[in-house]
């Protein structure tokens, strides 16, 4: 049996089909700069890469190419018993603390979620409308971002913002990356066979974000009404100072939209050291540019902060957990952050944190005072797994 799940953002569709019990990924494939003057396929399966290069109109048109590479490239998805389509979608809202089946009345509800996603939530709902369209007789599941932080205690998901403005505008902490915190930290409970765990997860991808998970229940998170509040990432802020948006709407004359895109894309690692990707900006550190070591230690010192903060509001710490494209192979980045924790008898094996693998594997000594793993995220993975149990 087979998931095809389905990541649709705003100029492309990232797609797997997915093995939901073995966890084999059959076939993966990108479909690129949508509604951009040439677009871009590439579809993985068998180890051969089939790609085209052409105008891609809207989703529809990629969508339909897609099924094409289907059946004529394989796998043919009739003959891969396929069972449901599963869908990322970022903003559930209060509305999902789950998965759940689309139907029309789910999908206006992610519609009307619009306005608190707005660089997401169109796009997500934009992949399921076409693919309804294309694949009417399998189900089609949604799975939210939001939806492992809706347990979030109140004292964490509420801002101390003015409580008439903030219901009607229904503005709190959603948090997001919810499928991969809970994922990797669902892992290591397996992996230590204990679920009376005080976890930290730091997901380091372009898009960053830390957890603390007791017990299995997601306590708190970094990001908050939308992604761009917490750790500094690619090229968001993080966390800043909300009169730094009146000071430049004031003194540069900036409207909301330039202070939206300076936040959200020129910001961050690429706002500080001129590049997103953290390699590059370690080449940067390599060539001895000011800027790019700035850069790192502003990142390390947020991470940090993050996981003080953290401890204290779960009353300790059993694991610290890295993932995602910077946390999975970034060992230098790892050492930095573990070395800060040395003083609370956090302990990292060197050799161990050297080593680039695909598996889930502890760094931390036997002495240590706190478990340190990196766990390989797979969203797609879990996302598959969870339209699989809906369904069923
Ligand atoms: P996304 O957040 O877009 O889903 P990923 O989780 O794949 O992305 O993370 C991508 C980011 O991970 C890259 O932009 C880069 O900063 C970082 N990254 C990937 N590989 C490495 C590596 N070997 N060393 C350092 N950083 C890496």
């Amino acid at each position: 049996m087979t998931v095809l799940v389905i990541n649709s953002g705003s100029s492309s569709i990232k797609y797997q089909l997915v093995n939901p019990e073995s966890g084999e990924s059959l076939c993966t494939g990108l479909v690129e700069r949508i509604g951009e003057e040439i677009g871009h396929y590439e579809h993985k399966y068998n180890g051969k890469v089939t790609e085209a290069t052409e105008p891609i109109a809207d989703h529809g048109v990629g969508l339909r190419k897609v099924l094409e590479f289907f059946d004529t490239v394989g796998p043919h998805l009739a003959e891969s018993d396929i069972k449901a389509v599963g869908h990322r979608v970022v903003q559930g809202g209060k509305y999902f603390d789950r998965a759940a089946l689309v139907d029309d009345a789910v999908q206006a509800r992610i519609k009307q979620l619009c306005p608190l996603a707005p660089l997401h939530n169109p796009a997500n709902l934009r992949g399921i409308e076409v693919a309804r369209e294309l694949l009417p007789d399998v189900p089609h599941v949604v799975v939210f971002d939001t939806a492992f932080f809706q347990q979030l205690p109140d004292e964490a998901a509420t801002y101390a913002l003015n409580r008439e403005i903030a219901e009607k505008y229904e503005i709190r902490r959603y948090g997001a990356h919810g499928t991969s915190h809970k994922f990797v930290s669902e892992t290591v409970t397996k992996i230590l066979g204990r679920t009376d765990l005080k976890q930290i997860v730091l997901h380091l991808g372009n898009g960053a974000s830390a957890s603390a998970v007791v017990n299995g229940r997601a306590v708190d998170t970094s990001m908050g009404l939308t992604p761009l509040e917490g750790l500094v990432m690619g090229t968001r802020t993080g966390d800043i100072d909300p009169a730094v948006v009146f000071h430049l709407q004031r003194e540069a004359k900036m409207d909301c939209e330039s202070v939206d895109r300076l936040f959200n894309k020129e910001s961050g690692l690429k706002g500080l050291a001129g590049d997103n990707d953290m390699r590059m900006v370690w080449k940067k550190v390599d060539d001895g540019e000011r800027n790019a070591i700035e850069a790192i230690e502003v990142y390390v010192h947020r991470l940090v902060h993050y996981i003080g903060a953290y401890t204290a509001v779960m009353g300790g710490l059993d694991v610290v957990t890295f993932t995602a494209g910077a946390g999975e192979n970034d060992s230098r980045l790892r050492a930095r952050v573990l070395d800060r924790l040395a003083p609370f008898g956090v302990k990292y094996d060197a050799e161990k944190n050297a080593v680039r693998a695909k598996e889930a594997r502890e760094i931390s000594t036997a002495d240590s005072a706190v478990k340190v793993y990196v766990v390989p995220t797979n969203e797609e993975l879990a996302i598959a797994r969870q339209a699989m149990e809906l369904i069923q």
